[in-house]
């Protein structure tokens, strides 16, 4: 079978190769792939900004239909199911133990440790399987991986209450479904962008309460005169630029949060006696966890979350290299590729 495959360390080192069909094991369920999404994180593997271990199919976006279980009654062959990438842990550490998998020091996740979704095929334990609700197609299933991320973020670390400003920067797929969940929490959203977002701000528009090209207007003076020169209660940056993160400090409110969600990929300079004079919380969120994906999964039964508006193109992986340049151009919003024989 095809594979889009990271070959080697370093700057590019992508492409589709021949990879072994996995065996089927015990305890596992194989998966007929039917649409991965590519996370920014991929794009952060391309430019060797991100860790892996080559040579690996990338991919951990993944929504497709059981063909083989073992070792569950809770799933079978038809059922169309997602799966959590955080695969490999030891079980035993204090994260395991509280169910942030992703903090595990022996994590290994499929598409950067081991064999991920840009394929036909993928073999993960049963105990990762999360069966999609009915009204989700495979192409919405795809985009749980990333929503458990927002909602571990939001609703567990932040805890985002009625009644919160929320600020979230950066409208790409990570910005409108934080949104989204912010929303479903019940605090009035504010969602910012710049001019190149226009469609994506356009887009959340529907989930918001106000979007802001923040080149066409001010968005201190609008938040300021939601909030009775206070400033905004939560800052939820998703764009993992340091000029918006840089801004996420003015935006605050005394005692406020930002909780930082779009990976940065590289070290910045941050103004934290600024932080400091405010008793601003700064927060990160890194992948998803035990207890986010369950919450997820409640969340898409209860229909609280809209996925599939935000999935623009469907394309083969062979055609990997034009979805990577339109998303590194802020085209489209979630690409997802799609197995070829
Ligand atoms: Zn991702
Ligand atoms: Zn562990």
């Amino acid at each position: 079978m095809k594979g889009l495959v990271k070959y080697a360390l370093g700057p590019g080192n992508l492409a589709v190769q021949d990879v072994p069909e996995p065996d089927m094991r015990p305890g596992h369920v194989k998966i007929e792939v039917r649409a991965t999404g590519i996370c920014g994180t991929d794009l952060h593997i391309y430019a060797h900004e991100y860790p892996c271990r080559p040579p690996v199919v990338l991919g951990h976006e993944v929504a497709g239909i059981v063909v083989d279980a073992d070792g569950t009654d809770h799933i079978a062959p038809g059922d169309a199911v997602t799966a959590l990438p955080t695969v490999i842990v030891c079980g035993a550490c204090r994260y395991c133990q509280e169910g942030q998998l992703s903090l595990c020091p022996t994590r290994l996740s499929f598409g950067s440790g081991i064999q991920g979704a840009f394929t036909r095929y993928l073999v993960v334990p049963a105990w990762s399987i999360r069966k999609l609700p009915a009204h989700i197609d495979c192409h919405s299933g795809a985009m749980s991986e990333p929503l458990s991320c927002c909602v571990k973020a939001v609703s567990l670390l932040t805890r985002v209450t009625a009644g919160d400003i929320v600020v979230v920067t950066g409208p790409g797929p990570i910005g409108l479904l934080t949104a989204q969940v912010a929303r479903a929490e019940g605090a009035y959203v504010i969602l910012t962008g710049t001019s190149i977002d226009r469609e994506r701000l356009a887009l959340g528009a529907r989930w918001v309460d106000l979007t802001v090209n923040i080149e066409e207007e001010n968005l201190d003076e609008i938040v300021k005169d939601l909030t009775d020169g206070h400033g905004a209660d939560i800052v939820l940056e998703c764009s993992g630029s340091a000029a918006a993160t840089c801004s996420g400090i003015d935006l605050l409110r005394k005692e406020g949060i930002l909780m930082q969600i779009g990976l940065h990929g590289r070290p910045f300079e941050i103004d934290l006696f600024k932080a400091e004079l405010k008793e601003i919380t700064l927060r990160t969120s890194f992948s998803g966890s035990l207890q986010s994906w369950d919450r997820t999964m409640t969340l898409l039964r209860q229909k609280k979350i809209e996925l599939a508006p935000i999935v623009s193109d469907v394309l083969p992986i062979t055609e990997w290299k034009t979805a990577f340049d339109r998303l590194h151009r802020k085209e489209g919003m979630k690409i997802l590729l799609s197995p070829v024989d």
